[in-house]
This record gives C-alpha cells, sequence and structure tokens, in this order.
C-alpha cells in the first residue's frame, strides 16, 4: 500500500517523469514506519509535518536535485496521509502532542461523514506494550520484506558488479 499507491499515482500524474527515480526513491514511502524501532516513539517520531520536510531537505543537500527533493517529500507525505485514514498519526508532533485521525465513510443513510479525531499520544504506548513485537506482525514483515526488494531494485548494479568481482 505505502509503496504502491504513490507510486502509481505518481506514475499517472507525471507520465513523462523520470521513472528511475520515482522507482528508486519509492522506498522512502516505507521510511515513517521505522520510528516502530526507536523505543515508543511509533506514529509520532517520523509521523508528523515536519519529518518529510527535514529528510527530503537533507536529501536535496546530498543530490542538489529539485527534482529528487519534491518526489522524496512526495513519497514521505504520502505515507502519514494514508496513515491518517487508517489510525493516529501525531501530525504536529512536538509543537502540539496529540494523534489525529481522518475518519470518512458513507453511513447508513448513505450521508457522507467527515470526523477529525484526536488522542493523546499515551494511545500508542499502551497499544505497543500490548503487543511490541512488530517484527513478527503481519504489517511488519510486509514493510521488512518489501524494505528489502526496493533495496535490491535500488542497488542492482552495485550488488550484480560485487558478484562479478
Ligand atoms: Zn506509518
Amino acid at each position: 500500500m505505502h509503496f504502491l499507491l504513490p507510486l502509481l499515482i505518481l506514475l499517472v500524474a507525471f507520465p513523462k517523469i523520470d521513472r528511475r527515480i520515482a522507482f528508486s526513491l519509492a522506498f522512502l514511502a516505507f521510511i515513517p514506519d521505522f520510528d516502530f524501532f526507536i523505543n515508543f516513539t511509533h506514529r509520532f517520531l517520523f509521523h508528523n509535518v515536519f519529518f518529510p520536510v527535514i529528510l527530503s531537505s537533507v536529501i536535496y543537500l546530498f543530490t542538489r536535485n529539485i527534482q529528487i527533493f519534491w518526489i522524496s517529500l512526495y513519497y514521505l507525505i504520502s505515507h502519514i496521509i494514508l496513515d491518517l485514514t487508517v489510525g493516529a498519526v501525531a501530525l504536529f508532533w512536538p509543537l502540539y502532542e496529540r494523534m489525529f485521525e481522518i475518519i470518512i465513510y458513507f453511513d447508513s443513510r448513505l450521508n457522507f461523514v467527515f470526523k477529525i479525531n484526536t488522542y493523546p499520544l499515551g494511545v500508542v504506548e499502551e497499544q505497543m506494550t500490548s503487543r511490541p513485537s512488530y517484527f513478527f506482525t503481519q504489517e511488519g514483515i510486509i514493510v521488512i520484506m518489501l524494505f528489502l526488494i526496493m533495496l535490491v531494485i535500488a542497488y542492482k548494479k552495485e550488488i550484480k558488479r560485487f558478484f562479478k568481482r
């Protein structure tokens, strides 16, 4: 989800985009979930509006390529938007220490429902102590596997060269 959806949207919306850049940066869409591995910071440390800006700026400093900057920013933000609709995210952490959740659905009378809920950060901590092994949850395994696949694709040439030696 985090990887495929933003990649497809990008390719459809900008057919002339440099596909190599679009594919090799797509792994960035997983990065926010790596806050799971830092004690009790999941869904706030890397899941806020500031993290995408900071990380893509760092990437820009290294690459000096404005297209890479925008695509990185897009992938990182897409993750946070997707998470907002499937659970709570601390959108403005550390300035505002509450989690946001967007709820959109049609109720039984086909009325369009749009709600924004907020929760204290502690909610995530509670959830994580009750099921702390992200490595072994379905979500965790999928994220790690897709990340490894992306790494292999991104460094295909380097890996080939390594084995040829
Ligand atoms: Zn996430």
